[in-house]
């Protein structure tokens, strides 16, 4: 450890991020806990990706110029000490070592990036999509999954919107994102207490804390189990400092997911009584996914928790603990029966068209497929359509690369229906941006 640390102290750190807000905000989320975790960690540049200098007649591309300029002075004014460096978007990915010569110059010794215009291999013809209508929340249950910034809020959002405007039952969203932008969205503050969204009092919005709640639950068992550790022992003060240490250690190595699990029973209790549906927006990882696939691992945890407590079984052990967590894992089997029984539950994916392997997608969709809860529709967000790509040879490029990944995912056979949504040159947020999103959709297959 003394190693790794020493390691990490002689290090420096480079950010990359994109000009997008979700980028920005955590990459300044992310620099801060590197500082708390390390604060000799320097950070020595940060790289401004797939900028676009001039946006030219292009809407799309203005629109990223005027982003990347702002971006700019965001980053110099929240990194001041830090280089900044900015690596323009091609419009297609850079794959060969001439390329990656060339755009290592290009963003750190500031060369103009000229690079020759690539063109996928495989350019299979993608089948034109069709005019579609927005899916329906068949299930009381739906859950968003997808990697950070793909637009799963926007999705969930423009779900829920369909749906009250096409059925009366009333619906509620829930983030469990520790980066939830509900509140971008639907142009207003959202916190933990259901708020009305739109204007409709049938539509309501929550963003659930899921690591304070699980901060929370952790911090009530450790009061349990240090009581339960410090005892009066026929009149002797007994004091199992070993054991209490061994279980804080634990109690500090849960296994990645269970915050969002935790998050998501949480959600479901406090929503018993609605007789609406329920899109829960989740985190950006997955993890909760692969948790629930195991309960046996929420299970192995809590045993080597308990064990360690099973010595001194005399002494009046942290049996609430013991009470708690095997309730844990009877609703996590709970609920991955209702995954795979009934229409209780749906899932939909997000993902984004990007040419390079999306290997945190794949992981996902094969977690849904082992989990039997293939999700019902998979949504392609930010197609960027000929027509609008026809004025821009930055553009007319990239949707040729989009397209050959269109093209592999119509031949998956795993996932029900694909989804394609356009590209809008603006934000999509309050009831405007909400029903130009909804007004069109596209099937693939
Ligand atoms: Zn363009």
């Amino acid at each position: 450890m003394e190693q790794l640390r020493q390691a990490f102290s002689d290090s420096e750190l480079f950010l990359v991020t994109t000009a997008e807000k979700f980028a920005l905000n955590e990459s300044v989320r992310c620099i801060k806990e590197a500082r708390e975790a390390n604060p000799s960690l320097r950070l020595k540049a940060v790289v401004l990706n797939r900028v676009v200098r001039s946006g030219g007649k292009c809407n799309f591309c203005k629109k990223k110029a005027t982003a990347g300029r702002a971006a700019q002075s965001f980053l110099r004014k929240r990194f001041p000490s830090a280089e900044l460096h900015l690596g323009e978007d091609p419009g297609f990915p850079i794959m060969s070592t001439s390329g990656l010569g060339d755009f290592g110059e290009h963003v750190f010794g500031g060369k103009p990036l000229q690079l020759d215009p690539q063109l996928p291999k495989s350019r299979s013809r993608v089948k034109v999509p069709i005019p579609a209508e927005w899916p329906e929340l068949k299930s009381r249950i739906s859950f968003v999954i997808g990697k950070g910034g793909v637009g799963k809020t926007t999705v969930s959002a423009a779900l829920g919107y369909h749906a009250r405007r096409t059925s009366r039952a009333p619906v509620e969203i829930c983030s469990v994102d520790p980066a939830p932008s509900l509140d971008d969205i639907f142009e207003t503050a959202i916190g933990d207490a259901p708020t009305s969204v739109l204007g409709d009092r049938n539509f309501r919005a929550s963003e659930l804390d899921s690591i304070a709640l699980f901060r929370n639950w952790v911090a009530e068992i450790r009061e349990e189990v240090d009581s339960a550790t410090t005892s009066e022992y026929s009149g002797v003060h007994v004091d199992l400092s070993f054991e209490r240490q061994l279980l804080s250690a634990l109690l500090d190595i849960v296994p990645p997911g269970l915050d969002e699990v935790l998050a998501i029973f949480r959600i479901i209790d406090l929503r018993a009584s609605t007789a609406g549906k329920m899109i829960i927006d989740m985190a950006p990882t997955g993890h909760a996914l692969e948790l629930l696939r195991m309960p046996e691992r929420i299970v192995s945890w809590s045993r080597l928790l308990l064990k360690s407590l099973a010595a001194h079984r005399k002494l009046a052990l942290a049996r609430n603990a013991a009470v708690r967590i095997a309730e844990l894992e009877l609703r996590a089997r709970e609920l991955l029966q209702a995954f795979r029984n009934s229409g209780e539950v749906s899932t939909f994916a997000v993902m984004l068209p990007e040419p390079l392997p999306d290997r945190e997608t794949e992981r996902l969709l094969a977690e849904m497929d082992h989990l039997q809860l293939t999700p019902c529709a998979l949504f392609v967000n930010r197609v960027i359509f000929a027509n609008d790509a026809k004025s821009c040879r930055r553009c007319k490029l990239a949707a040729e690369w989009q397209s050959s990944v269109l093209a592999k995912l119509s031949n998956r056979q795993s996932v029900t229906a694909v989804f394609v949504i356009r590209n809008f040159p603006f934000e999509i947020a309050g009831s405007k941006g909400l029903r130009a999103i909804t007004n069109e959709l596209w099937r693939l297959n």
